[in-house]
């Protein structure tokens, strides 16, 4: 068993709040909402952080890229959202399990 948060959620060992998934990746809500909307992306694969990526991720990091826009919609936001990528400690990252937040909704501060 994976000793890694995410991929324990990804594997379904973990209980969370899955708002979409396919065989590249896994979208859940995060448990301690920012924003109205505030959901985490993250591939199946284990990558520890941005500074982890080799080119061989490049069309993974694509596809959750493109992905973005769409999930905004789906959650009802018409106008825009936030993406943030923490990477290592300095940058605020806690799960070293690469993930996209994905911010939106009504109230979201300025940055
Ligand atoms: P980071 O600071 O690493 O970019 O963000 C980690 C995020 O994971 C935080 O926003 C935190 O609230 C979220 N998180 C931590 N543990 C869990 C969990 O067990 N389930 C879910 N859904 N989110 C989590
Ligand atoms: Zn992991």
């Amino acid at each position: 068993m994976s000793e890694c948060l995410f991929c324990r959620i990804a594997a379904g060992e973990v209980p969370s709040e899955r708002v979409y998934e396919d065989e590249r990746v896994v979208v859940f809500r995060d448990i301690n909402p920012k924003a109205a909307v505030h959901l985490l992306v993250i591939p199946r694969e284990h990558i520890d952080s941005l500074e982890d990526l080799a080119p061989e991720h490049d069309a993974l990091m694509g596809y959750m890229l493109r992905l973005l826009p769409k999930l905004a919609r789906e959650q009802g936001l018409a106008d825009g959202f936030r993406t943030i990528i923490n990477t290592g400690p300095g940058g605020g990252q806690i799960i070293f399990h690469l993930h996209i937040h994905l911010l939106g909704g009504p109230g979201l501060p300025g940055f």
